[in-house]
C-alpha cells in the first residue's frame, strides 16, 4: 500500500525551464497519485498561484516552491525552498536580482556557439524560452536537439553545456547565506537539491552540509528523479547523520526527457523524518 502522503517536492513549469504550465504540471501530478505538491520553478515564483488554484480544484495539497541557483566555494549547486510567504519583499528581490543577469549570459552563450562555428543558437534558445527572464542552459539544449547535433538533451550538456565545454559561460549565482536568508526571511525551510549531482568529494559534501547547516537549512532531497538508488541510500545516511529532515521530488521538466525519471518515485526510508512535517500543510 502506498502511503497516504504521497509527496513530489520538486518540479518545473514553463516559467522556468519545464515545459509544460503550471496547471498542466498539476494535472501531471495528479495522474502519478501525488496528494501534496511544490511546484519549484528555477528562480522565479510567478507560476504558483495558478499551480495553487489547479491543485485545490483536483484536491492536491499545494505547498509554494522555489528552486534557488547558488554557488558555494565555485561549486553550482541549487537550494529548494519551501513553504514561504510569495509576497515576501525580501525573497522577491532576491530573486529578480538572480534572474537579471540570465539574458546576459544566454548572448554570451550564442557568441561562444557562433566562435565554435554554430551561429544563432541565441535566438534559437530563446524561442523555447516562454518566460525569457529565465532563459537557462536547458532551453539551448532542447535547440541544439532540434537542430540536429544530437538527439538527447543530456548528450548536448556533456559535450557542449557543462563547465569546461565549448557553450560553458560562468554565471554569479546567489549565495548560500543569500539563499537561505531569503527564504527563512520568508518564512520557509531550506532543502538541499538533488545532492548526488554535484561534482563533489564526500569531504566537500560534508563541509557544505555542514555550513548549509549552520545557516539554517533543515532538509535533503533523498529520493530524487536524478537520483540512482545507491545515491539514495547514501543521502538517507547523511541525512541520519546531520540530523536532516528528508525531502522527495521528481525535478519533473518535460513528459518526454531521459535526463531524469519522471516516473512514480520510490517512497522515503520510513525512519527518515519527511520534511512535511516541517510546514503547516
Ligand atoms: P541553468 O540554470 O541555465 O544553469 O540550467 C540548468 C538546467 O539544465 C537544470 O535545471 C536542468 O534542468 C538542466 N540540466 C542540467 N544538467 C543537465 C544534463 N546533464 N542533462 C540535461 N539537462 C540538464
Ligand atoms: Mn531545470
Ligand atoms: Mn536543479
Ligand atoms: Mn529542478
Amino acid at each position: 500500500m502506498s502511503s497516504p502522503v504521497n509527496f513530489d517536492f520538486h518540479c518545473h513549469s514553463a516559467i522556468s525551464d519545464g515545459i509544460l504550465s503550471p496547471s498542466q504540471v498539476v494535472a501531471w501530478a495528479a495522474g502519478l497519485g501525488v496528494s501534496h505538491l511544490a511546484l519549484t520553478d528555477h528562480d522565479d515564483i510567478s507560476g504558483l498561484a495558478e499551480a495553487r488554484q489547479a491543485a485545490e480544484d483536483a484536491g492536491i495539497v499545494f505547498v509554494n516552491g522555489v528552486e534557488i541557483s547558488i554557488e558555494w566555494r565555485e561549486i553550482p549547486i541549487h537550494v529548494v525552498g519551501l513553504g514561504f510567504d510569495v509576497e515576501h519583499p525580501g525573497l522577491l528581490a532576491g530573486l529578480e536580482s538572480l534572474r537579471g543577469g540570465r539574458v546576459e549570459r544566454a548572448r554570451r552563450m550564442g557568441e561562444a556557439f557562433a566562435a565554435i562555428g554554430i551561429p544563432g543558437v541565441f535566438e534559437g534558445a530563446m524561442r523555447y524560452a516562454a518566460n525569457p527572464q529565465l532563459i537557462s542552459r536547458a532551453h539551448f539544449a532542447r535547440y541544439l536537439v532540434e537542430i540536429g547535433l544530437f538527439k538527447e538533451t543530456s548528450r548536448v550538456f556533456d559535450h557542449y553545456l557543462k563547465p569546461g565545454k565549448p557553450g560553458y559561460v560562468e554565471h554569479r549565482w546567489a549565495s548560500l547565506a543569500d539563499a537561505l536568508g531569503w527564504i527563512q526571511a520568508a518564512g520557509g525551510v531550506a532543502v538541499v537539491a538533488h545532492p548526488g549531482r554535484y561534482k563533489m568529494s564526500s569531504g566537500e559534501m560534508r563541509r557544505f552540509l555542514e555550513d548549509f547547516k549552520d545557516k539554517g537549512g533543515r532538509a535533503l532531497e533523498v529520493v530524487c528523479g536524478s537520483h540512482t538508488p545507491e545515491h539514495a541510500r547514501h543521502f538517507a545516511r547523511l541525512a541520519r547523520q546531520f540530523d536532516f529532515y528528508a525531502s522527495r521530488g521528481s525535478d519533473f521538466h518535460d513528459p518526454d526527457e531521459r535526463y531524469v525519471n519522471s516516473g512514480p518515485l520510490a517512497p522515503l526510508p520510513e525512519d527518515l523524518k519527511p520534511v512535511w512535517r516541517l510546514l503547516s500543510l
